[in-house]
């Protein structure tokens, strides 16, 4: 019989953030901007350094808010 081992779950949550604008994983060490949609104010919209720089426009997943 099997011995019944202690079970370890190791959270490990990694939750990184995806940009808006390219849907790439924004990295924790890269420096990405998060900010509130401006038009609805419920959405947090992750914008990566590249976007940023680059003022790729973003969109709202929620009302469709597209802006700089
Ligand atoms: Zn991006
Ligand atoms: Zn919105």
């Amino acid at each position: 019989m099997a011995a019944t081992e202690p079970k370890i779950s190791i959270e490990e949550k990694t939750v990184v953030p995806i940009c808006s604008s390219c849907n790439r994983p924004i990295t924790p060490w890269e420096r990405g901007v998060a900010f509130r949609c401006p038009n609805c104010g419920e959405v947090i919209i992750w914008r990566c350094s590249k976007c940023r720089k680059m003022s790729v426009e973003y969109k709202c997943p929620k009302c469709g808010f597209v802006g700089p």
